[in-house]
């Protein structure tokens, strides 16, 4: 599999169940402040759904694109509470997380449901980041591949080739989210390249090639160098530092560093 092809770096901020709305606003005007002229990295604010309208607006003429942290599987009707993936698209979302281990594991998520939601996702037009990874549990039993082999044959069961222009991937070691315990670039790469190989072996190497995968767990500005500096590491998806505007337009400028593109200052 080939580790150098042109993938363009996705950097994701999940926001998470944070922000009233003018919070939101205002993280939105200080981000698309400090993150301009971006065009080699692609950079994604996840607001929750009660924000999504108000950031878009805020965002508008700016290079961040809205995503979202979660879409129902049905298209409409009665599923109270839930948000369907037309819903999204008509606020401005372009790109939602599916299979957040929060949701998996906090809300008991299980990979099928995930499968119906990122189908649902594609088919109502937009681009998912699929969420996987192990717990610290699992990795210490040494189950990680095995782990990741099941999350990723059931979450993209009845995906096709084609399918791929619209998904991302994002390891997130569940040990490492929001624990300030980040995975070494070395696990990270790692992990990485099984997934790579993974997509090359049960779909096709140009699947394998072109598909973003990007690591989640902990990444802020002081760590994000080496973990985007892994040759299988396409970017970041980020919780706690994407809320911090500073940090989070440090992860980009790390991207961009990584890259070999000019070091913007901030
Ligand atoms: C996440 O929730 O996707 C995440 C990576 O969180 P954090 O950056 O806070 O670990």
């Amino acid at each position: 599999v080939n580790h150098q092809t042109a993938r363009k770096p996705v950097i994701g901020g999940n926001w998470k169940m944070n922000t009233t709305l003018q919070e939101a606003v205002d993280l939105a005007v200080a981000l698309k402040l400090r993150l301009t002229d971006i065009q080699d990295v692609e950079v994604i604010v996840c607001p929750p759904f009660t924000n999504l309208h108000a950031v878009d607006q805020t965002l508008a003429g700016s290079d961040l694109e809205l995503g979202a942290q979660d879409v129902f599987w049905e298209k409409k009707g009665a599923y109270t509470g839930e948000i369907s993936a037309d819903m999204l698209r008509s606020v401005g979302v372009k790109t939602v997380i599916v299979g957040h281990s929060e949701r998996r594991h906090i809300l008991g998520e299980s990979s099928e449901a995930v499968n119906k939601k990122g189908r649902a996702a594609l088919d109502g037009g937009l681009r998912i980041i699929l969420a996987v990874g192990e717990t610290g549990d699992e990795r210490a039993t040494g189950m990680t591949e095995t782990v990741l082999d099941q999350q990723l044959r059931e979450s993209l069961n009845g995906f096709t080739e084609e399918d791929f222009a619209s998904v991302i991937v994002a390891y997130e070691p569940v040990w490492a989210i929001g624990t300030g315990l980040t995975a070494t670039p070395d696990q990270a790469q790692v992990a990485h390249e099984f997934i790579r190989n993974w997509l090359g072996s049960e779909f096709a190497l140009e699947v394998a090639a072109s598909t973003v995968i990007q690591y989640g767990g902990s990444v802020t500005s002081a760590n994000a160098v080496e973990l985007l500096g892994q040759p299988d590491v396409d970017g970041a998806l980020v919780g706690g530092a994407s809320l911090k505007p500073d940090e989070f337009a440090g992860i980009v400028q790390a991207q961009q560093l990584v890259l070999g593109g000019p070091a913007r200052a901030l």
